[in-house]
């Protein structure tokens, strides 16, 4: 899957990017602010730096933390940085499977004493030991899970990651209720 070079804001270059409303004004209460806030200190709301859109202490917001770029720093609402999202290698790892042996003993045990009472008590526990262990090997190599084995299983994996709007690097995402008070 694409995820690279699409933004929401259908900029072509992090040059075009371009911040919207007046950003000399407070987007809540319409108060001066400084161009470069997402803060107004009148009314004492967070704003998303790039859409101006007020940002409660539940949305997701992440800032940039790349110190070259124009975002550095700036909290931005996770409706302009979506997260976009990332395959990863599955995750395998074997995970081991009881095996049937009690039952096997069990039936061997039968065996042996059935031998046992035709004959005499050394050969019914051999026939004991020989149809446990013979025999349990032979339908072990049959398929037939005896002796216990290791089944592999697989997770699919994927995380998401948001990358800065402006300068495309990895942002840092703010706990929600972090930058509010
Ligand atoms: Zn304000
Ligand atoms: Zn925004
Ligand atoms: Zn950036």
């Amino acid at each position: 899957m694409a995820v690279e070079n699409q933004t929401p804001t259908n900029a072509t270059s992090s040059e075009s990017i371009a911040r919207r409303g007046d950003v000399d004004k407070c987007p809540i209460c319409g108060s001066s602010v400084d161009r470069d806030a997402y803060h107004c200190a009148t009314c004492r709301n967070y704003f998303c730096f790039h859409c101006r859109a007020r940002l409660l202490p539940t949305d997701s917001q992440v800032e940039c933390v790349n110190q070259e770029c124009g975002y550095y720093g700036k909290l931005v609402c996770g409706l302009c940085d979506s997260p976009h999202d990332k395959k990863e290698a599955p995750l395998i790892y074997a995970e081991p499977v009881d095996g049937y042996w009690p039952l096997w003993l069990g039936i061997a045990l039968i065996v042996g004493l059935v031998a046992w009472s035709m004959t005499v008590w050394w050969f019914g526990f051999f026939i004991t030991i020989l149809v446990f262990a013979a025999g349990g090997f032979w339908l072990q190599k049959k398929g037939f899970n005896i002796f216990g084995m290791e089944s592999m299983v697989s997770h699919e994996r994927s995380s998401s990651y948001r990358t800065c709007i402006r300068c495309q690097q990895p942002t840092k995402e703010i706990k929600a209720g972090a930058s509010a008070k």
